[in-house]
């Protein structure tokens, strides 16, 4: 075994003067640690929870929460119970009832397996469980706090199980220490909720914070349904089918058309055979697939099931268990990028002109095949921050790059843009023009952004943005944690020039915009702001990351590439142009305008 090396110094010594004696450590602190691989947070609590609920043959699974799971997590069901030498056993760790020898490890079909999730829970809450079968007359009840056993008594109960959980962590301050805000806590609940629910849905699974209902799914046979009640009808309305085998791999499920994408992947839902996974092959097969038809910073929404023979996959790869190992990683890559590149070009959207529509990998030139490679790794680092951790996300945002304010340099000191000569624009793309001494090239998307961008921006550090009142108020279903983030962030979404009213449970009518936007889709642009306020763990509160919500939001703003714009539009265009504070930063971090000096073009045919 090696140490990691420790900084000594003569006379410091960092081990006792006798030689230390090897213990074995007593169980509960042995359940301590190991509490420590399962249960990072509540959300970890109500996972295996759940999962223990669904493998339990459950029809109905509720979840309670209070203080974001700090306080209680509360997981009732309606499935097989326990009798009592079971219920004692089942907090015991390496007890399950799910796998008895080595050989079943290759054929997992529950989602437990490892007999460690209610032992390490148990080992840092205080947990009660109350449980009846149906063949027993009565149920027990199981007190343990700290992983000691306080009661074991026999109670009155409906069938099934009921965990309580409260005081996560209570016995282990290094750990409570990181629970981070209720919001950010109840996200992660959800996110793990959505997860569960889009993977069984035939259970009815409801999920409840401080007496609120947020998520009420009823079971279904059908997917779709499913899909709808967990990510908001909005959101299902633009997904496609996908049924497609292909080397013994069935893959099922739905996912979104190039035009509904999100500012980030956490709406990409990857199962293997019903198991929620976060694995880098199918993310990678999945993002290549689309790569070539969604623009780049945007991901698809995906809900995806691979079924696979279960000598295929191994699940035993990590205490959280959404890790596999695949034995023919190349079979599986190739059927999930097939299976979704097939529903891609059979799609009725493909048929209508894209814009940043580009023929497919095999065909592009090699520059562009490396620049595809990048925007891969691209894609799958933000993918990974946002499965992972989280909290992280901000780091990887695009920086505003350095050339960009170079670049948009004003065109001279006597001439404004709008007075120089307009020599034409190429590909509905570019504008070029020509300056006494140099040509300026202005791309008509990043300009028109780039304007809103200086607008909102002004409107904003002069209080709020302005907003317009719609003549109809827009209806918009959402999920729990997009509801739950409408509300706590209330106050910035509205000094965005938001007004948003609650109509239902799952409902909010949009009554006002950003009048600057008015003319924009109202719902895909409160979803992005909203996305942009709740990224999980981020400090929205600086004006830096307000400046963030504004570039998204003028990001709907701008004029398509490869809209042509006549002429008067393009003199308006840089009009405005002119006006914006030029100096600052681009919202994106592209150029609005490129200038070659005379000098340059000079040295392109060799004068000097
Ligand atoms: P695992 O799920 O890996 O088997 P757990 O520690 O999560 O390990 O659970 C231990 C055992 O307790 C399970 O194998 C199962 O037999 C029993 N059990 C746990 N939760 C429930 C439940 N909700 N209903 C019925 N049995 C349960
Ligand atoms: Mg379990």
């Amino acid at each position: 075994m090696s140490l990691p090396a420790l900084p000594f110094a003569p006379g410091l010594c960092y081990f006792p003067a006798m030689s230390p004696k090897i213990k074995i450590l007593p169980s509960e602190l042995v359940d301590q640690i190991a509490a420590g691989e399962v249960v990072e947070r509540p959300a970890s609590v109500v996972k295996e929870l759940v999962e223990n609920s669904l493998d339990a043959g459950s029809s109905r699974v509720t979840c309670r929460v209070e203080e974001g799971g700090r306080k209680l997590v509360n997981v009732i069901d309606n499935g097989l119970g326990m009798d009592r030498d079971d219920l004692v056993l089942a907090c015991t760790r390496h007890a399950t009832s799910k796998i008895i020898k080595s050989s079943d490890l290759e054929r997992i079909v529950t989602l437990g397996f490892r007999g460690e999730a209610l032992s390490s829970i148990a080992a840092v809450s205080r947990m009660t469980i109350t449980t009846r079968r149906k063949e027993d007359k009565a149920g027990t009840r199981l007190t343990i706090a700290g992983g000691s056993r306080a009661e074991l008594v026999d109670v009155g109960a409906p069938v099934g199980t009921d965990v309580k959980v409260e005081d996560l962590f209570f016995n282990t301050p290094a750990r409570r220490k990181f629970l981070r805000t209720t919001p950010t806590e109840m996200t992660h609940i959800q996110t793990w909720i959505s997860r569960l629910g889009l993977a069984r849905s035939n259970v009815h699974l409801i999920l409840q914070h401080a007496k609120r209902t947020l998520l009420d799914a009823q079971a279904t046979d059908d997917p779709a349904q499913r899909t709808a009640a967990i990510l908001g009808r909005q959101v299902f309305e633009h997904l496609y089918p996908v049924d497609y085998t292909e080397s013994g791999i069935r893959i099922s499920g739905l996912l979104s058309d190039p035009e509904h994408t999100r500012s980030n992947p956490r709406n990409i839902y990857l199962f293997v055979n019903g198991r929620f996974v976060r694995d880098r092959l199918l993310q990678h097969a999945l993002l290549s697939a689309y790569l070539t038809v969604i623009p780049h910073g945007r991901y698809p929404l995906v809900v995806l099931d691979l079924h696979i023979d279960h000598g295929s996959v191994d699940v035993n790869v990590h205490p959280q268990k959404t890790e596999v190992r695949f034995s023919d990683t190349n079979r599986v890559h190739r059927a999930l990028s097939s299976a979704v590149a097939d529903v891609l070009a059979r799609a009725p959207w493909m048929k209508s002109t894209r814009t940043y529509l580009i023929k497919s990998q095999s065909t592009t030139d090699s520059t562009s095949k490396s620049q595809s490679a990048d925007r891969v790794r691209d894609a799958l680092a933000r993918y990974h921050t946002s499965i992972g951790k989280q909290t992280s996300s901000f780091g990887l945002r695009a920086k505003p790059a350095q050339k960009a304010t170079e670049a948009a340099r004003p065109a001279g000191e006597d001439l404004p843009l709008s007075e120089l000569k307009l020599l034409g624009t190429l590909w509905n793309t570019y504008i070029f023009l020509a300056a006494p001494d140099g040509l300026l090239v202005v791309d008509q998307h990043a300009a028109a952004e780039r304007i809103t961008f200086e607008r909102l921006r002004q409107q904003f550090d002069n209080r709020k943005v302005a907003s317009q009142r719609m003549l109809v108020p827009v209806q918009l279903n959402l999920d729990g944690a997009a509801l739950a983030g409408l509300e706590r962030y209330a106050s910035e979404i509205a000094d965005m020039g938001f007004e948003v009213e609650p109509f239902g449970p799952t409902t909010v009518n949009i009554t006002a915009v950003p009048a600057l936007l008015a003319h924009v889709q109202p719902t895909a642009l409160l979803l992005d702001v909203l996305d942009e306020f709740t990224e999980t763990g981020r400090d929205t509160s600086g004006h830096s990351a307000r400046l963030e919500v504004i570039g998204r939001m003028a990001c709907h703003a701008s004029v398509r590439a490869g809209k042509a714009l006549p002429e008067a539009e393009i003199r308006e265009l840089l009009r405005q142009l002119e006006q914006v504070d030029f100096a600052g930063t681009c919202p994106h971090g592209r150029p609005v305008l490129v200038r070659f000096e005379k000098s340059e073009v000079a040295h392109w045919f060799h004068r000097t």
